[in-house]
């Protein structure tokens, strides 16, 4: 069996993997292989960075060839059946102790099924997440890895190398085992929905509260981007809005589409949350509203429906806006909160050990969610690392409890004025549900003994109970 030089062989080198390629080349002791199943892009990679030192590979035995031991490979092609097709390839030519990453946005079963497969021939197989885009992948992505302990032996020092650094630490750590990165990073994505269609509603309410222009709320978002709010999303937000339109010389964002696309990994939160029977609504909200833009026979039919006769007139539109920035940060209290629920209630159903603080750590560099705000979730997990709710948190409970009452005018603002506003909405009402002495689920476990005798439990004494109701058939 032949072995070669490089220490890191990247396959696959459509724009994410040759990014990802060329940070590993940058870096001090990597020697890079690279592999394309057609070899134009492997061709083209070189030509245009030969400063790299890549070393191609035009076959996988030659890409096996080309690699020391314990050979690294990370894969970066379409999820899916491309995935399987380079996995299966790659078994066929590495050996026991080898490791294959998939670097690409695989759902976390898929990974689970994957690594249980390849553990089979002694080779280790490593779901990792990695997110930030083209841009993260060529300057430092935040990267999360699953896998076995004795991959990340090897792998940890090279994608140390490669991530994003926040205040010193690189954003990369070892998730959990199998599919933990991949369910991590599917976790962060559902955040990422959230995250954005709030940011949306703020500004839809603000544009059709004070008519201001998209350009003027710009304005808004870059003073924001100034305090607790500061982030990633919100400072693009502010760049979205400020482009004007060549075509029609007015905003750009008056001329886009409003229907969002969504390329599936909301949805996997959502279906997950669901079935681990956690209350993620704000990350169903922002993937529904998604949905709901996307279906214009409908939104046509419902065109002509009535709103509100009168809208709600805004005596104080600069008091408004801080009202909206107050609710956008409770609302993202909320939305974190339930995210981190997902990643607590998953771990435990798959027996991953995931240190929460840590991975509220890698999220604040290289990835699309990173904010300051990162760093208050990672101090209310340093002081107490078994937190059973984030936004009970000392930092985060003071906070919701001063936002929450311009938190309740923004929304009643949107109900009165017939503005959708379901992430703000729902956020709320979750919050108010936490909160609630008594919940009206005691009448839904009556209806359910009422006709289905599942019986309840009862305040003043153990026990389960079932009544014999008047309407007893
Ligand atoms: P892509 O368009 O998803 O995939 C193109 C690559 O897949 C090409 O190298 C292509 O090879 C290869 N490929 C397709 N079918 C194949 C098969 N049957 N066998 C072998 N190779 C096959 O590329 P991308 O946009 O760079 O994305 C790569 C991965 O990263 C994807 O999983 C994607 O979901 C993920 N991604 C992540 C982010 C992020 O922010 N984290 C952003 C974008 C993408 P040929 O050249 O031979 O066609």
């Amino acid at each position: 069996v032949t072995t070669g030089t490089a220490n890191i062989g990247v396959v696959g080198l459509a724009v994410m993997g040759a990014n990802l390629a060329r940070n590993l080349a940058s870096r001090e002791g990597n020697t890079v292989a690279v592999y394309n199943r057609s070899p134009e892009r492997t061709r083209t990679l070189l030509a245009e960075h030969p400063e790299a030192g890549f070393v191609p590979a035009y076959s996988v035995e030659e890409f096996a060839a080309s690699l020391a031991r314990p050979r690294t490979a990370i894969i970066m092609v379409q999820a899916g059946a491309a995935t399987d097709a380079m996995i299966d390839a790659l078994v066929e030519v590495f050996e026991p102790g080898d490791i294959i990453v998939d670097g690409g946005n695989a759902y976390f079963p898929d990974t689970i099924r994957r690594e249980r497969a390849v553990r089979e021939t002694g080779i280790n197989f490593v779901g990792a997440g990695i997110s930030g885009g083209e841009e993260g992948a060529l300057k430092g992505p935040s990267i999360m890895p699953g896998g076995s302990d004795e991959a990340w032996q090897t792998l940890g020092p090279i994608l140390r190398s490669i991530a994003a650094v926040a205040e010193g630490e690189p954003c990369v750590t070892h998730i959990g085992h199998d599919g933990a990165g991949h369910f991590v990073k599917m976790v962060h994505n559902g955040i990422e929905y959230a995250d954005m269609q709030l940011i949306a509603e703020a500004y839809d309410l603000i544009r059709r509260g004070t008519g201001m222009s998209p350009a003027e709320i710009a304005e808004v978002f870059a003073e924001w981007n100034r305090g607790e709010l500061e982030s990633y999303l919100i400072e693009i937000t502010a760049e979205v809005l400020r482009q004007e339109d060549a075509a029609s010389g007015g905003p750009l964002v008056d001329v886009i589409l409003d229907q969002a696309g969504a390329k599936g990994t909301g949805a996997w939160t959502v279906q997950t949350a669901l079935s681990l029977g956690v209350p993620a609504s704000g990350i169903a909200e922002a993937t529904f509203a998604r949905s709901l833009s996307s279906h214009p026979e409908q939104r046509a039919a419902a065109a002509g429906l009535p709103g509100p006769a009168v809208a709600p007139a805004l005596a104080d539109p600069a008091a408004f806006i801080e009202d909206v920035r107050q609710a956008l940060y409770a609302s993202k209290i909320v939305a974190y909160s339930q995210g981190f629920d997902v990643i607590r209630a998953g771990a435990a159903e798959h027996g991953w050990s995931i240190d929460l603080g840590a991975v509220s750590r890698i999220w604040r560099a290289g990835c699309i969610i990173r904010a300051q705000f990162l760093n208050r979730i990672a101090e209310a997990y340093a002081a107490e690392p078994g937190l059973p709710l984030l936004l009970s948190a000392p930092y985060f409970a003071e906070a919701l409890g001063r936002g929450q009452a311009a938190w309740r005018r923004v929304v009643a603002h949107a109900t009165g004025a017939g503005i959708p506003a379901p992430a703000f909405a729902s956020s709320l009402a979750y919050y108010d549900g936490l909160r609630a002495e008594r919940l009206p689920a005691a009448l839904v476990q009556g209806q359910r003994d009422f006709f289905g005798a599942h019986s309840y439990r009862r305040v003043d004494r153990p026990g389960s109970f079932h009544t014999l109701w008047s309407g007893d058939r």
